[in-house]
């Protein structure tokens, strides 16, 4: 499936007529928003928690290079090997020679949106490894060649219904659309694959620098499995996911799982620190971390925009938002999407592809009351739509408007008789006037025969009188 940011308005317009969607997301995402209340209920401090995860973010943010030069020592003390990718394309090339070095010819996958981002599974398959996603919604997404449509819950967009028709479809089973049927059949062909692969890739959700280790949480066990089966693993990692000790890590530890899924805590968190195999005759003999830059040290280089390298991808915000409810993820046209997405595909796709993302939000700031990090989403979004003005990516139709605007302003008799014509005509055609495109969803007002200076003025003598 391939996506692009650029033609977002048509995929929220086939979104919105499209009811099974709307239905499923909406039901998955208030069920979110719910759990999480009723858990952030429980905990008295949670305040005090996501004032400290942004603290400790902004530290490390602020000394991110010498935090990156601390975990590449330490993991080549523990027999990690570290790659530094600038870009995509580098962090393929890297990974397909680890990949040639060890014949590698089947690689099992752990979710990971760092690797979605830099489209590896396409690049792998291309380069003839099989390449298969583990997580069971990931799994589902990839048998539907889709990309996640949630940042935690990739197949969020889909119904039971729709897993059982894949699953009958795709793999030739009977169809049921029975939960714990789906799961027996994906975990069925699963475990074959886990057992015959040559190397397990996963991507982190935070590194620590202190000990040069990586550390995974999740509920399904599949990202064990991708790390302790295959005899190489592979860990890609935004160079963003750092944290200086393990003493920071509880605290990610208690916001992550509440704000993803309403849990407390996960069921596992995987601590990877060196190759195992030599140490306990189990768990993989390579292990190597790539570290990916792709654009997020320009972001860092912005006082206000790096805020948004805090992300943990817990995806509290996009349940949250008013537009994603409707939509799902597929209609931002990247592979981060809601209120986060919004504001990272303009600093990684550029001002050109990534023009229209930031006005994807009614900047109602549920995003930022969700965020457990305390992101200002709906502050950044409007420092993005001023850079796109800036660079003159905005729509013609509103650079027209504002040029006639401004010169209207400049010449105030022109002005009056601009505002004072509407009313005047108004008075004999009491409808309101069509406006293409606006008027199909809603109505339009009439506008006033009086007139905003006119009332203003009449206003200020009432002061007066
Ligand atoms: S911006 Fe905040 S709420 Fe949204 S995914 Fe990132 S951490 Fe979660």
């Amino acid at each position: 499936m391939e996506l692009s940011a650029l033609k977002t308005k048509v995929y929220i317009k086939e979104a919105l007529k499209d009811e099974r969607l709307r239905d499923a997301v909406d039901k998955a995402t208030q069920t979110a928003i719910k759990k999480r209340a009723d858990k952030v209920q429980q905990i008295p401090y949670w305040e005090e928690l996501r004032h400290k995860a942004h603290a400790v973010k902004r530290q490390v943010m602020e000394n991110l290079d010498t935090y990156l030069e601390t975990f590449e020592q330490r993991c080549q003390d523990n027999g990690v090997v570290v790659h530094w990718a600038e870009d995509a394309q580098e962090a393929q090339q890297i990974i397909r020679k680890i990949a040639r070095a060890n014949n590698v010819k089947t690689v099992v996958k752990s979710k990971s949106l760092t690797t979605e981002e830099i489209h590896l599974n396409k690049f792998l398959i291309e380069n003839d490894i099989e390449t298969l996603e583990t997580d069971l919604g990931e799994y589902i997404v990839q048998l539907l060649d889709e990309i996640p449509s949630h940042l935690t819950a990739p197949a969020l967009h889909l119904t039971r219904k729709d897993v059982g028709r894949v699953f009958h479809e795709k793999l030739g089973v009977y169809y049921t659309e029975e939960p714990t049927e789906l799961l027996t059949i994906a975990r069925q062909k699963l475990r074959e694959k886990f057992l015959a692969a040559d190397m397990g890739i996963s991507g982190a959700n935070f590194a620590i620098a202190e000990s040069g280790s990586v550390v995974i949480v999740e509920n399904e066990a599949n990202a064990r499995l991708t790390v302790g089966l295959p005899r190489v693993h592979v860990a890609v990692l935004g160079i963003e996911k750092l944290l200086p000790s393990f003493r920071e890590l509880p605290v990610s530890l208690k916001l992550l799982p509440v704000s993803a899924t309403g849990q407390k805590q996960t069921v596992y968190v995987n601590i990877i620190s060196s190759p195992l195999r030599q140490l306990t005759g189990e768990g993989p003999e390579q292990v190597h971390v790539v570290l990916l830059d792709n654009g997020r040290s320009k972001i860092l280089a912005d006082p206000q925009l790096r805020e948004t390298l805090f992300c943990i991808r817990c995806g509290a915000c996009l349940n949250a938002c008013p537009i994603y409810q409707q939509v799902g993820g597929h209609a931002y046209g990247w592979v981060y999407m809601g209120p986060i997405g919004i504001t990272l595909i303009p600093q990684f796709l550029g001002d050109m592809e990534g023009r229209y993302a930031p006005y994807v939000s009614s900047l109602c700031g549920a995003c930022y009351h969700a965020c457990p990090v305390r992101i200002n989403i709906p502050h950044h979004l409007l420092k993005l739509r001023n850079e796109i003005v800036e660079s003159g990516h905005t729509m013609k139709v509103e650079k027209i408007g504002i040029k006639m605007w401004a010169f209207l302003a400049k010449h105030p008799r022109l002005y009056r008789f601009a505002t004072w014509f509407p009313g005047k005509l108004q008075k004999l055609h009491p409808k309101p006037f069509p406006a293409p495109g606006y008027t199909k969803e809603r109505a339009l007002g009439t506008f006033d025969s009086k007139g905003f200076r006119k009332r203003f003025y009449e206003m200020q003598k009432g002061k007066k009188s």
